[in-house]
């Protein structure tokens, strides 16, 4: 048993991985303590939540719901606030070791800041963070001595891969990709798709969000936009390949042709865990792997033509500057669109594509920068779509 149990913010406690790292820490109970829980507008599961793990704090950004956590948890030595100002400011506190930022998009960004400013360790479930402003994110880390522990199945798999060999130079990384559930179909299939069809991801139970993204292979984009940061890799080093049982998580290859990979099953705590207890490995009963069930893993190249996003991702990633900024800010806006049925699967390409040719490039953006960049493309991309 640790001297002192760590002390973890959830920032995003009622989403997919916010739900899933709870489930850790009530099984890794004498490890972690859940410090902090917070959620954009699920006043309901957070309230809940609050009540089981006894956090020292928790946050509805959404302020009309404030009074309903407030009263419900009234008799509880729980402070209770409101707005996404104040997660910005709890996770600076002093009982709190590790950040888990989980919450959905460009909102992470200016909490992961804080949480950096203020010492604390990150584990990185947001990749929107690093998409957005990456090379912010991770001089800041460095200037504090903040270790930023990627959630993320592929980047944790090319961290655990990295155990006891950061002398040695990355030659590349392959990110697997599952495909998602339109994995083989042509631009002709994918502009007819419907949300519903979208939403089902044959490995990953995840958030609506990341769910679209996966199929739209938007998410695999903005991922290689994240190893580049995490691992602080040139554009040509991060390859995607396609392999549709998701049992290799990713892999590394070093300077002399040696490739690591990292396997298992699709679950997310296991990342979740890693993160959390960094170095350390924590025995657990999660589900293990068994080579019957998976006689084969397969491998493909990425179908670019059918799956733009992809392609633009990786423009965005190699021009750099606010680029990746304007991929992301039009992407949400894209996704949000097409999960309230105002444009096609296949419009959220070129709504993105618009953005980038539209907003104005800039090289060296500043935090200000990002900010206006962001809601520059989304007001833009709003005027796009058609009313
Ligand atoms: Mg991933």
């Amino acid at each position: 048993m640790k001297e002192r149990r760590k002390g973890i913010a959830i920032l995003g406690s009622t989403g997919s991985i916010g739900t899933q790292a709870l489930d850790v820490i009530r099984s890794q109970a004498e490890y972690f303590s859940a410090e902090i829980l917070t959620s954009f507008n699920n006043a309901d599961l957070l309230i809940r939540q609050a009540m089981e793990f006894m956090p020292d704090a928790v946050v509805i950004s959404n302020e009309s719901k404030y009074a309903k956590v407030r009263d419900a948890l009234s008799r509880l030595p729980i402070k209770v606030y409101a707005g996404s100002d104040a997660i910005s400011q709890v996770v600076k506190h002093d009982n709190i070791d590790t950040v888990l930022t989980a919450m959905v998009g460009y909102s992470g960004l200016k909490p992961t800041l804080s949480a950096v400013e203020a010492g604390k360790n990150i584990a990185l479930a947001n990749k929107e963070t690093l998409v957005v402003a990456g090379e912010l994110v991770m001089n800041k880390a460095i200037e504090r001595g903040v270790n930023i522990h990627p959630v993320d199945s592929e980047h944790s798999a090319i961290y655990q891969c990295m155990a006891g060999e950061w002398s040695n130079p990355i030659e590349k990384i392959y990110l697997t990709a599952s495909g998602g559930p339109f994995r083989g179909k042509d631009r002709n299939f994918l502009s007819t798709v419907k949300k519903e069809q979208a939403l089902k991801h044959p490995n990953w139970e995840m958030g609506a969000k990341i769910t679209i993204d996966s199929a739209s292979m938007m998410n695999k984009g903005l991922e290689m936009i994240e190893a580049k940061w995490l691992f602080n890799l040139k554009p040509e080093q991060i390859e995607v390949i396609v392999h549709p049982q998701s049992i290799i998580h990713s892999i590394v290859q070093f300077e002399d042709g040696s490739m690591k990979a990292q396997m298992g099953l699709p679950d997310m705590k296991l990342p979740i865990q890693y993160a959390l207890a960094y170095p350390d490995r924590l025995k657990s009963d999660f589900p293990r792997f068994n080579f019957a069930l998976y006689p084969q893993l397969s491998f493909e190249a990425p179908d670019l033509e059918s799956f733009r996003n992809l392609a633009l991702a990786m423009e965005a990633m190699k021009r750099g500057g606010n680029l990746p900024c304007i991929l992301n800010a039009a992407n949400e806006v894209a996704v949000s669109a097409f999960l309230h049925d105002r444009i096609s699967f296949t419009e959220m390409s070129s709504l993105v594509e618009d953005c980038m040719q539209h907003i104005s490039f800039l090289e060296h953006p500043t935090y200000d920068d990002y900010v206006s960049t962001d809601s520059e493309t989304r007001s833009f991309a709003e005027k796009c779509i058609p009313a």
